[in-house]
């Protein structure tokens, strides 16, 4: 159905048309073609990499951020699961330091596509109080699932769509009043239905149209659920605000698994002008100060030839 703004602005930009002389017209076909006066270059983005807390070594959080510093990794990603208890712990461990809370992974119970709405309340709840958190933190974002294969009963998935963007909006403008993001997470297959693809998640932030939701790309999912990863991360564009990286075949230390290149992804990252971390969420085969610090110069390669 055609609603009553949308015919007018159709009228509109029927009148504008019909109102340009065929000069003009012809004036305008021209400057489409014209050749652009110099290629617009794309500009220099470092790489920001970041550990999650788990997978840096250390006994304490002070040893990990030791390590961190000492290897040059500019974010820390941390669970979001009773955050609100860690913050003077936190703060503390990165005053005088030059890393940044990346992003907070997590932690929250209930789920916002679920058919019963205590479990949706009970997710709005919890992320909340991690929002709330993250903020004080200064994180970036706190990321979100919608829901995983194992959260039933949920919601048919053009209803989940929908009730899901209501919630949304709720939730983007808390994130936004504690100076934080909500960041949507898609996961392959086997983790959840409803949320695969970084486009997907892209289309969802578009469509709830609030700056306090944003979206991410795990290398490890698009793995199995994207025929890109450079178009992968294009299709996120401007939502596009966080990254997780992983070797490719057994979601190890990147450089791990034979063969692991990242190379098509870091360009498309690069074309966005990307500014924010590429974070590690993964296991680790060898010894953590030998293959992370291996890892992290891989990286860096990787990044400068893309
Ligand atoms: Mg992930």
């Amino acid at each position: 159905m055609t609603d009553r703004r949308s015919f007018i602005s159709s009228i509109a930009a029927g009148s504008a048309l019909a109102s340009l002389s065929g000069a003009a017209l012809l004036s305008q076909a021209a400057c489409k073609q014209a050749p652009p006066a110099q290629e617009s270059a794309i500009p220099s983005v470092a790489l920001k990499l970041c550990l999650q807390e788990g997978v840096a070594p250390g006994e304490t959080l002070t040893e990990k951020l030791d390590f961190m510093e000492a290897n040059g990794v500019a974010g820390l990603e941390i669970w979001g699961g009773g955050l609100e208890k860690r913050i003077v712990e936190i703060t503390g461990a990165l005053k005088n330091r030059n890393i940044q809370v990346g992003a907070i992974c997590a932690g929250f119970s209930g789920w916002l596509i679920a058919r019963d709405e205590k479990n949706r309340k009970e997710c709005m709840e919890t992320s909340k109080v991690i929002l709330q958190a993250a903020g004080a933190l200064g994180s970036y974002g706190m990321i979100l699932v919608p829901g995983f294969n194992g959260q039933q009963p949920s919601l048919p998935a053009v209803e989940a769509r929908a009730i899901l963007i209501e919630y949304l909006k709720e939730l983007g403008e808390f994130a936004m009043q504690q100076k934080t993001t909500v960041i949507l997470e898609p996961l392959n297959r086997e983790e959840a239905w409803f949320l695969r693809q970084v486009g997907d998640a892209a289309s969802i932030c578009r469509d709830v149209n609030h700056p306090g939701i944003t979206c991410m790309g795990d290398f490890w999912h698009m793995t199995r659920e994207e025929t890109s990863d450079m178009g992968a991360f294009i299709s996120g564009g401007k939502y596009l605000n966080h990254v997780h990286i992983a070797s490719r075949k057994t979601r190890n230390t990147p450089g791990e698994d034979e063969g692991d290149n990242y190379v098509e992804g870091f360009k498309g990252l690069k074309m966005l002008n990307y500014q924010h971390h590429v974070s590690f969420e993964c296991g680790t085969k060898g010894d953590k100060k030998i293959v992370i610090p291996a890892a992290l110069n891989m990286l860096n390669e990787q990044w400068a030839q893309a």
